[in-house]
């Protein structure tokens, strides 16, 4: 496949290979954008079946990087690197180490921490020889999780306010698709907001935690996107909003943590002409990168962190009334706004 030519490629300013034959590391790694700073984002580990799915996932999700840091106001550009490989065989110390030297080669210019396929341990092997790895164990602001929570549910009250009119949270039916890390987070933080829940997980442990502390009604998977909610809060899988869920959705606003809600970009504009409005992933689920630069830019501080997290319902507040004012779907507005902000900088 001609790099140049893939429809994933936008202009990227770097794309390396690595071949280490006496660890087995075959990665790639690509760098979108460094207009707003040093480029970051995580390694992802996968068996792709093709030298060229691996290279379109590259390009792809770290244009996303790119936008999603653009709009979470972090001095940051966009990068991903994936492994081929089968993170559950082909994981050694030796094959991490590599990573990390091939991380070193842009000396500072692209940071990267764990994605799906890898794990704490794995980075903690590439920081053996990186200074440019983060999420390891020893690092202060540790897991981003509860930070993606904080995001969430500042991004939820963001989106009552424009559609519902509504300061406050009190009394207001959430129902949300997946209580793992993040969604378990939001459900405990919209509780103690006054949120009424409803919750689905094929965990059934979760499922029963979140009735016991939050007082939330458990339905099983396939009902929850059913629920007569205000909002719907996919915390679980990427894709959900597509045509055969579309119709079936009784929610005014999609607001979670699932990265790649909509299936295809179209959907957005369909949520729109369904009267429902959605707040787009990739700045919404920020709280995870602005809580790690926010560590990288000066000592460890959570009260200043939180402070940033809850801007991120300032940045959907814009976004809703921009698509409000063009008539569009506010995926595409996110888009346009982060493209915006990275060609002002960058031209
Ligand atoms: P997690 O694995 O801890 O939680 C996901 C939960 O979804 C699990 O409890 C799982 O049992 C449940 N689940 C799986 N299939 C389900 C189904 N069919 N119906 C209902 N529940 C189901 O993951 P997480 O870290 O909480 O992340 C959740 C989502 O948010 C993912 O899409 C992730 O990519 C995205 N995200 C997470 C972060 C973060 O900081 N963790 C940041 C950005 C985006």
């Amino acid at each position: 496949m001609s790099i140049f030519e893939s429809p994933a490629f936008d202009d990227h300013e770097d794309v390396r290979f690595f071949c280490d034959p006496v660890s087995g590391l075959r990665a790639i790694i690509a760098i979108h954008s460094t207009a707003l700073g040093p480029a970051a984002g995580g390694c992802r580990m996968f068996p792709y079946a093709t030298e060229d799915d691996a290279i379109f996932d590259a390009l792809r999700l770290s244009k996303g990087m790119s936008y999603k840091s653009a709009l979470a106001n972090v001095p940051m550009g966009g990068g991903k690197s994936v492994i081929i490989g089968d993170p559950s065989t082909d994981k050694t110390q030796a094959l991490f180490e590599a990573f990390g030297r091939a991380v070193n080669s842009f000396q500072g210019g692209y940071h990267t921490g764990e994605d799906s396929g890898t794990a704490v341990q794995d980075m903690d092997w590439a920081a053996g020889v990186s200074k440019f790895i983060h999420g390891t164990s020893t690092e202060d602001a540790g897991d981003p999780s509860p930070a993606t929570s904080v995001g969430v549910v500042a991004g939820i009250e963001a989106a009552v306010r424009h559609k519902l009119g509504r300061d406050d949270l009190q009394g207001m039916i959430v129902a949300i698709q997946g209580v793992g890390a993040v969604g378990y987070g939001a459900a405990e933080i919209l509780h103690q907001k006054g949120a009424r829940l409803i919750v689905a997980d094929v965990n059934d442990q979760a499922v029963r935690e979140c009735v016991e502390r939050f007082g939330a009604e458990a339905v099983s998977t396939d009902q929850i996107i059913l629920a007569d909610a205000e909002v719907f809060a996919p915390c679980a899988f990427g894709a959900g909003i597509n045509d055969e869920t579309l119709p079936r959705f009784n929610c005014d606003i999609i607001a979670g943590s699932a990265n790649n809600q909509l299936l295809e970009d179209r959907h957005g504009a369909a949520l729109v002409e369904r009267g429902i409005l959605y707040a787009p992933d990739y700045v919404i689920n920020a709280g995870g990168i602005i809580w790690i630069s926010d560590a990288m830019e000066a000592a460890y501080d959570p009260d200043r962190a939180t402070t940033r997290l809850h801007a991120i319902g300032d940045t959907l507040t814009a976004i809703f009334q921009r698509a409000d004012q063009e008539g569009r779907g506010t995926n595409e507005i996110a888009d346009v706004m982060a493209a915006e902000k990275i060609a002002s900088v960058a031209g």
